[in-house]
């Protein structure tokens, strides 16, 4: 599936695909997932959004070797500091 196709999801639908999807996420495990984003329960930042209330260094990226990279055909990384990977089409 592409993010775009996202889009065509009903609010239910996005809601449980959102559930599935964070619980494939890699964030947890990686180095530049700090303490306050962990504290913040945050995830999934490439559809999401980047993290709103912690400041964050930059060191490993996870994202290119997750699950949902193949699954959404992402192009990107540093979601959580950059941004969701909409914004950067
Ligand atoms: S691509 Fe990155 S931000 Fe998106 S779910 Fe995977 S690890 Fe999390
Ligand atoms: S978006 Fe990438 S850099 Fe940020 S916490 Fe997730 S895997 Fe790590």
């Amino acid at each position: 599936m592409e993010i775009k196709r996202l889009e065509g999801l009903g609010e239910k639908e996005l809601e449980r695909w959102e559930g599935r999807t964070k619980a494939l996420c890699r964030c947890p495990d990686c180095a530049t997932y700090n303490e306050c984003i962990a504290q913040s329960k945050d995830l999934l930042f490439c559809y999401l959004g980047k993290s709103r209330n912690c400041e964050i260094v930059a060191r490993t990226c996870d994202c290119p070797v997750c699950a949902v990279t193949e699954e959404l055909g992402l192009k990107y990384s540093f979601y959580c500091r950059l941004g969701s990977e909409k914004l950067m089409h």
